[in-house]
């Protein structure tokens, strides 16, 4: 799991700078990139947290441990074209302030807008679920399609998972999520909920 931005594709990368620097003109409390690229490698292993393979189906055996809904190549991420982000300081989340106000930190609208006016796709926006970290271009299915070469510098799913994965559990748990790019935070966190430090998948 990378936090580099080099490691975005180049339209995600640029997407990612401007937010980031017009972030910092209105002096807002700094901003860190917690996660850019992720292989399909490390897609599969956090879409097998919580879920055991059986009969050729993925079943949700520890729902608290569910940190994603999309299987590899089913994430931006993938493709570099997409990138979380967190509050420097001791609240990377903004928690305290849902905790106190039992609603969002307006910071995180403030950032999703501010990344919306920029043509980014803010997870934060998604109506199946909130993932206020997660910015993502919003065409990169079209990298996906070309299989561009952002799309072949991720290892094959093929070649490593076939027998785990490839054509299996298609039906069966994949019935909600994923339409929104396939990304969510843990279980729990569907509808309101910011991701903790711990989010394994922001
Ligand atoms: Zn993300």
């Amino acid at each position: 799991m990378s936090s580099e931005i080099i490691l975005l594709e180049p339209v995600t990368r640029s997407l990612c700078k401007a937010l980031l620097a017009r972030w910092e003109e209105g002096m807002h409390p700094p901003l860190r990139v917690t996660h850019t690229l992720r292989t399909n490698d490390e897609q599969m292993h956090l879409y097998q947290q919580g879920r055991r393979l059986e009969n050729g189906v993925w079943r949700v055996v520890d729902a608290k441990a569910i940190v994603t809904k999309a299987m590899p190549g089913e994430s931006a991420h993938n493709f570099g074209a997409a990138f979380d982000v967190c509050f420097q300081g001791t609240d990377p989340y903004l928690h305290r302030f849902e905790v106190e106000h039992g609603t969002p930190d307006p910071l995180w609208n403030l950032l999703g807008e501010t990344g919306a006016k920029l043509g980014l796709e803010w997870g934060g926006s998604w109506k199946s679920f909130k993932d206020r970290p997660h910015f993502q271009r919003p065409d990169w299915k079209s990298l996906r399609a070309q299989g561009g070469r952002f799309g072949r510098m991720v290892p094959r799913p093929e070649k490593h998972h076939a027998h785990r994965w490839h054509g299996a559990g298609r039906g069966g748990e994949r019935v909600a999520g994923a339409a929104d790019g396939g990304h969510r935070g843990r279980a729990g966190e569907v509808a309101a909920g910011p991701r903790g430090p711990d989010a394994r998948a922001a």
